[in-house]
């Protein structure tokens, strides 16, 4: 009896896993889900009306799969709307500029702010800075370093001579020492500096935080509250600051178009199939939902948002009964310090005590390389287990670790781990993300590579279904952590507090 009852077990298994991936392969919804939350709707920036707009298409799309989907508010933020950029180059010639507002940015009222374009000079100290403040009155002010090459390293690498690129390499170590100094002397720093600026009067903030890429620049938040901050690629942005340097008095036109909205409410995306057997058991499918809007936040994370869509849906569609309830995340804020998910452990005890695993990914569009135990003791056990029954070529690309480390933070993972939850990261193949894609401009569609995010929903999904099924509650027994660097005993992390009311005086 036994031996013929875990042998219709196995074949279940087979079969449902056999299902899994035939339905992602012939019947896949990723290119879909991936157009209509990235080209239609964009970007989502915590407080603006696209991450609502997403919150609200996700809802409306679980719904479609007969999978029960709610918004859950867990905190406030300033909203705030991006609209057009502008910049133009008019003086000494007419160039149309590579460039965008920052997130949050002051736009311009609706008008065409023309002036001249100055560096932040190089000065004694900070009382000759606070001497020559007055003097960017109405002036555009540079405060970025000038990148002496638009070339990424790996592109010297492959055809400069040796010597070439190690003076290359030395020249831009002492001038990023010297422009570092340069804004030390002002007595200011990256957050205070455009604050002085704008009180002093000055018409904008320009700067260009360069991604060490071709083309790709990173695009985070404003640190002024009346004037526009902008951002330029590093080709415009050197063009503008070698004329300024040759006394070729540079001039931009900015238009920033911008709309404040107040306090809005912001929400997590929830959604489940309930347990039939244990449902007060849990089993999470995790991804934040909410990104930086340089771009439209393509593979961080609307990858890791897909991959846990299409699970969920092919999930419903051969697992619609599962064992154990599977629910999943899609945190909002995780960009300004994992807060949705800290929100929700911290309202959810309930359902944090009684997890099963939790699963988030959140470093790109690639295939799934690494999986770590997290410091769980015993999570070897149930994960090589798990992973045992995922078919081969994408098992075979996966490298485990274990016991690991509690990851104290990174992604919305961590935010679970500090509850001592059993939470894991499904860690992806680079594709050049740090550079091209994590909060880049460049952070869009076209870098999508479908087929490993494929691989990423089908790994979710047999994940979660065998989680699923597991006759055995996992074990939550943390490792003891190696001494740290300071010799005294490593400590697991503690559950932090959100941000529940963001971007707000
Ligand atoms: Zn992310």
């Amino acid at each position: 009896m036994l031996l013929s009852g875990s042998n219709s077990f196995a074949q279940r298994n087979d079969a449902i896993v056999e299902g899994i991936v035939k339905e992602a392969t012939e019947n896949s919804q990723l290119e879909k889900l991936a157009h209509e939350l990235l080209d239609v709707i964009g970007p989502r920036l915590v407080g603006s009306p696209q991450m609502q707009q997403a919150n609200d298409w996700a809802v409306a799309k679980y719904k479609t799969w007969n999978i029960s989907a709610k918004n859950e508010k867990w905190g406030e933020w300033r909203g705030w709307e991006r609209g057009a950029s502008h910049i133009d180059m008019v003086s000494p010639r007419v160039k149309s500029l590579e460039g965008m507002q920052l997130a949050w940015s002051p736009g311009t009222a609706g008008k065409t702010v023309t002036a001249e374009v100055v560096i932040v000079p190089d000065l004694a100290d900070s009382l000759a800075f606070q001497k020559w403040l007055p003097t960017a009155k109405g002036k555009f002010v540079m405060i970025s370093m000038y990148q002496p090459t638009g070339r990424p390293d790996y592109n010297w690498k492959e055809f400069a001579t040796e010597e070439s690129f190690e003076k290359m390499k030395k020249e831009r170590d002492l001038q990023t020492e010297a422009w570092t100094k340069r804004i030390a002397k002002t007595g200011l720093n990256a957050r205070s500096l455009p604050a002085a600026l704008e009180k002093a009067g000055a018409a904008g903030i320009v700067m260009s935080y360069w991604s060490k890429g071709f083309g790709a620049n990173k695009i985070f938040g404003a640190n002024t509250k009346k004037i526009p901050t902008v951002d330029i690629s590093l080709e415009d942005y050197g063009l503008l600051y070698r004329l300024a340097e040759s006394g070729n008095t540079p001039k931009i036109s900015v238009r920033a178009d911008a709309k404040e909205l107040g306090v809005v409410p912001t929400f997590n995306t929830i959604a489940e199939i309930k347990g039939t057997e244990k449902p007060d058991e849990y089993v999470i499918l995790s991804a934040h939902f909410d990104s930086w809007d340089g771009g439209t936040g393509a593979t961080d994370n609307g990858t890791g948002t897909i991959v846990m869509m299409e699970a969920m849906r092919i999930l419903k569609k051969l697992y619609p009964n599962p064992k154990r309830t599977i629910l999943v995340g899609h945190w909002g804020s995780e960009e300004q310090g994992l807060n949705g998910s800290r929100a929700f452990v911290e309202d959810h005890p309930e359902i944090v005590n009684n997890i099963q695993a939790v699963f988030n990914q959140d470093n790109g569009t690639g295939r799934v390389v690494n999986m770590a135990g997290q410091g769980f003791l015993n999570s070897y056990d149930y994960l090589t287990r798990w992973l045992s029954k995922v078919p081969e070529p994408i098992r075979k690309q996966i490298e485990t670790k274990f016991p690991g480390a509690p990851g104290a933070g990174g992604s919305d993972f961590a935010s679970f781990v500090a509850a001592g939850a059993p939470a894991f990261s499904l860690s992806s193949l680079n594709w050049s993300y740090g550079t091209y894609t994590w909060h880049t401009n460049r952070d869009t569609y076209d870098k999508i590579v479908f087929d490993d995010v494929r691989s990423n929903a089908i790994l979710a999904a047999i994940l979660a279904y065998e989680a699923s099924e597991d006759p055995a509650k996992t074990s939550r027994d943390k490792s003891v952590l190696p001494l740290n660097s300071k010799g005294e005993p490593g400590v697991w992390p503690k559950p932090q507090k959100p941000t529940r009311r963001g971007g707000l005086d």
